[in-house]
């Protein structure tokens, strides 16, 4: 936990969001400047800055992470099957248009056209 990344205050409750995911290892909940009609941050509980920062010994957590992601998607309106479906995005670093500091998966989803930003900090 960081006393001050966003991402660590949203999860302990310091700061409200619109939580659609809780477990013992990971939170979701709404992004604030939505890209897509429906757009969610998965984000484990761990402070993790990136995918930088992820190597071998972080394979089972990830692979959780991962596999929650369909999950959470059609829980909250994303359509399954070929016509449906969704997009994940994980920013890293500067380069990688990362703004918040704690790893997070952006989930995307609905009916297109999706606004501009459908690439997040593209
Ligand atoms: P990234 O650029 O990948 O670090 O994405 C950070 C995301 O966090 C952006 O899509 C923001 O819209 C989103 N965001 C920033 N502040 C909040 C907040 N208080 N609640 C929910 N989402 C947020
Ligand atoms: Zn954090």
């Amino acid at each position: 936990m960081s006393d001050t990344c966003l991402f660590c205050k949203i999860i302990r409750g310091e700061i409200p969001s619109t939580m659609v995911y809780e477990d013992d290892e990971f939170v979701a909940f709404k992004d604030i400047a939505p890209a897509a009609p429906i757009h969610l941050l998965l984000v484990p509980r761990q402070h993790i800055v990136s995918l930088q920062d992820v190597g071998p010994a972080d394979r089972e957590w990830l692979g959780r992470m991962m596999a929650l992601v369909p999950q959470i998607a059609f829980d909250n309106g994303c359509e399954p099957g070929p016509a449906g479906g969704f997009r994940v995005v994980a920013n890293s670093g500067a380069h990688g248009g990362q703004e918040v500091d704690h790893l997070h998966l952006h989930i995307m989803g609905g009916p297109r056209p999706w606004s501009a930003r459908s690439i997040p900090n593209a």
